[in-house]
């Protein structure tokens, strides 16, 4: 189990030179990015990186991570839980222009000074991560298919105004 904290930013050309493996949380509060894709998290991600240089000379993480997060269900807005993990495999490169060098198996990673923005790498990837749509299962969902499909009733528990129309010209609008 993992109880230590990622480091917010690394040298990561040391640590491959070193085949060094880091592993820790990541507090989701620290994520903005992933906040403002999918509303506030409470929580911690679980990463693994083995940071390493392959046989092509090329400095590389391999790393997963996972997390539950609380996504909204498309239907009724409310959150529900949501595990997400992912596996990916990063090239560092030092300007924009080298990314394009990189196998497209390798997602590229900006390094500059020397130094890697470890925390942006974990949000990048979550990001990623998120399942396209979420809907609860009808049963727990606050907006039942006959409430879509009639017009009646209301999730009254968060937002009483708000009517399955609203909720359907809300998908829309993201589409
Ligand atoms: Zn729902």
């Amino acid at each position: 189990m993992l109880t230590s904290r990622l480091p917010g930013r690394v040298e990561p050309y040391k640590l491959a030179a070193h085949a060094e493996h880091l592993e820790g949380l990541v507090a989701l509060a620290d994520l903005p990015r992933l906040a403002e894709e999918v509303g506030a998290q409470q929580g911690d991600a679980r990463v693994w990186l083995d940071f390493t240089i392959d046989a092509q000379g090329r400095r590389v993480i391999s790393g997963h991570l996972e997390a539950e997060l609380q996504l909204p269900c498309r239907r009724c807005l409310s959150p529900m839980a949501q595990d997400v993990a992912s596996d990916f495999l990063l090239g560092m490169v030092t300007s924009d222009a080298l990314a394009a060098d990189l196998p497209s198996t390798h997602e590229p990673v900006l390094v500059e000074h020397d130094q890697l923005n470890l925390l942006g790498v974990v949000e990048d990837e979550l990001i990623l991560s998120l399942p396209q749509v979420v809907y609860h299962d009808e049963a727990d969902c606050a907006v039942s298919r006959d409430q879509l499909s009639s017009g009646a009733g209301s999730d009254a528990s968060d937002a009483p105004s708000k009517s399955p129309f609203d909720v359907l010209k809300h998908l829309k609008g993201k589409t």
